[in-house]
């Protein structure tokens, strides 16, 4: 069977084609500025030169047709027809309390989206439109879901409760949900396998470092806590977002900047992180060249980056009793060899010492770890489209 995988966004769609009789790979790409002038796709089909289609779409529909239209082409498509697509996986951000898997879609599946449009107003809302695009388009084969959140459902109310009156959990489900499941999940299992033990007897903590980024301890095949919380706002320190700060300052600034609300979140979410401290980029190559050329304010947004990344090594290292590895991934976790050096350095205490020869790799499954090291230190590239592609095969064939 094929399956399609698509990541919709507010104006873009990612989307993979795999032969899941070998899991490979037949073609992928991404449709920019949807619904915005100056719509591109740009599709890689495997074996054969990427292509790029310029065309202004009005929404998502016309985005899929598109795609569609891309898969199908005779001299740089990947399938004859549509029909060869058996199943369609979608991510989606937000699943709330209700899924702790991924599921063959149908209305009460949407509804949950749909409801969860309050506290993931940014995701859920376009998840959604790309899936009816894509069943209004397909709608003989089954469309699955796979959750962001779902993996993380697996925490203990002691690592997902505010300490906020209970009422507004009830309420309106102020709790901590977690992202970048699909990741976690990916990485953790390809570290059990690395260390060459069952899941369920691994004690792991993954690191994915991208623009966002988040860690998540894992114990007994289950997470018991993640870094990014009620929102992707919690947590690390990440490419344009404060990550963990005092909640305080939240209305000290709303009042001395004159923000309202959405303004607020706009600040935390888009204007802070390494592009405020730093005040030269969001993107982590540019900092780590600046403050190699003497920049004070790089190297500030540095340290404050290493240190907090240490603190929740710690942190999880004491909820996990122990710890058999570290993984690092996403763009800079999978390629910035100094962030992983300047993250383990000073933590032989915990049994965590890195090898900087080993560490000089970019992009490949490795243990970078010392020989003395008591903690495996393995880099593994994320692929959250195999794991889609995965669930929605297996539920589609079941
Ligand atoms: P996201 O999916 O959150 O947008 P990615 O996982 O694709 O992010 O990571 C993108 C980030 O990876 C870039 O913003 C950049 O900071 C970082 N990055 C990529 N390559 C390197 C590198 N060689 N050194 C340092 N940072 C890198």
């Amino acid at each position: 069977m094929k399956v399609l995988v698509v990541n919709a966004g507010s104006s873009s769609i990612k989307y993979q084609v795999f032969d899941m009789t070998d899991e490979s790979v037949l073609a992928k790409g991404l449709v920019d500025r949807v619904g915005i002038p100056g719509t591109s796709l740009k599709h890689e089909p495997t074996g054969k030169d990427e292509v790029i289609i310029k065309k202004d779409l009005p929404d998502h529909t016309e985005g899929m047709k598109l795609v569609f239209e891309v898969l199908v082409n005779p001299e740089y498509g990947c399938i004859k027809s549509m029909d060869e697509i058996g199943a369609v996986g979608h991510r989606v951000v937000h699943g709330g309390e209700e899924f702790a898997s991924s599921v063959v879609i149908d209305d009460h599946v949407k509804k949950v989206i749909k409801d969860c449009f309050d506290i993931a107003p940014l995701h859920n809302p376009p998840n959604l439109m790309g899936i009816e695009a894509c069943q209004s388009l397909m709608p003989n084969v089954p469309h699955v879901v796979v959750f962001d959140t779902a993996f993380h459902q697996t925490m203990e109310a002691a690592n997902y409760m505010y300490a906020l009156p209970y009422d507004v959990y009830e309420k309106f489900r102020v709790r901590r949900y977690g992202f970048h499941g699909t990741s976690h999940f990916y990485v953790s299992h390809r570290a059990a396998e690395m260390l060459g033990k069952p899941y369920e007897d691994c004690k792991i903590i993954t690191l994915h470092l991208g623009n966002g980024a988040s860690m998540a301890a894992i114990k007994g095949g289950k997470v018991v806590d993640t870094s990014m919380g009620f929102t992707p706002l919690e947590g690390l320190v990440m490419g344009t977002r404060s990550g963990d700060i005092d909640p305080a300052i939240v209305f000290y600034l709303m009042d001395k900047l004159e923000m309202n609300s959405s303004e607020a979140n706009s600040y935390f979410n888009k204007k802070s992180g390494m592009l405020g401290l730093s005040g030269v980029s969001n993107d982590l190559r540019d900092i780590l060249a600046a403050a190699k050329t003497g920049n004070t304010r790089a190297q500030i947004a540095l340290a404050v980056y290493y240190n907090k990344v240490k603190g929740y090594i710690g942190n999880y290292i004491a909820k996990l009793n122990g710890c058999d590895c570290l993984v690092f991934t996403a763009g800079v976790g999978e390629n910035a060899a100094d962030i992983r050096e300047s993250v383990c350095s000073d933590l032989d205490y915990l049994g965590i010492k890195i090898d900087a020869e080993k560490n000089n790799v970019r992009g490949k499954e490795v243990d970078v770890a010392a020989a003395d090291s008591k903690v495996r230190i393995f880099v593994i590239p994320t692929n959250e489209e195999l794991v889609i592609a995965r669930d929605t095969f297996q539920l589609a064939t079941k």
